[in-house]
């Protein structure tokens, strides 16, 4: 035993209390799941991790509590001539597969070429976690950024391509650590135009050859 509290878990101690807000059925799903996979929930380490799972759970989902549309509300009308990709790169997220539940820990690529309206930048990020803070999977995760920045921006172009590996697959079932999935998604001229859609993936550093 060490006196030194693991960050990651900033809520170990806390007061039972905590767990007021939650409902007695949430509660008992997590305990029923914990004696179902072989442990006994009242075991000491155990007591107070039904709550716990239920907060993280809250928070993993925080995205059904948002409209992520909303991020794009702000828009710029004076785009002050400029006509290239505005590209965010690399953005670190975090989902949930709908099937098991189980992590999905990847990075996006956005992009959009700006007609008339351009965004703050870090509100691509926002759109993306407000998705992804969902029961998820990555196609469609990938289409909804897409399509949300299509509709709000309406830009000549989006290009999103999300990598990401999958717990269910990596920890689980086939098991394969280091796999990743790549999916995308092209709208106006970088699904229609070549030469543009090479530009976008080349900039985000995901283009072949
Ligand atoms: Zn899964």
């Amino acid at each position: 035993m060490t006196d030194t509290p693991d960050p990651a878990d900033g809520d170990l101690v806390s007061p039972p209390d905590r767990d007021a807000e939650i409902p007695d059925d949430v509660l008992a799903a997590v305990k029923t799941l914990i004696r179902w996979t072989g442990d006994d929930p009242a075991r000491e380490g155990l007591v107070d991790t039904p709550g716990r799972v239920a907060r993280a759970w809250k928070e993993y989902c925080q995205g059904y509590e948002e409209d992520p549309g909303t991020h794009l509300s702000r828009i710029f009308e004076e785009v002050g001539g400029y006509d290239e990709i505005v590209l965010l790169r690399d953005i670190p997220f975090q989902s949930h597969c709908e099937h098991h539940m189980a992590p999905i820990i990847g990075k996006a690529h956005i992009a959009y070429l700006p007609e008339n309206y351009v965004v703050g930048i870090s509100k691509l990020a926002r759109v993306l976690h407000g998705f992804a803070r969902r029961l998820q999977v990555q196609e469609r995760l990938t289409a909804e950024v897409a399509d949300c920045i299509w509709e709000k921006l309406q830009p000549r172009g989006v290009a999103v391509v999300i990598e990401a590996s999958h717990a269910c697959m990596t920890a689980r079932g086939v098991r394969t650590p280091g796999v990743t999935m790549t999916t995308s998604r092209m709208m106006g001229v970088f699904r229609d135009d070549e030469r543009s859609r090479k530009e976008v993936l080349t900039l985000m550093g995901v283009a072949k050859g």
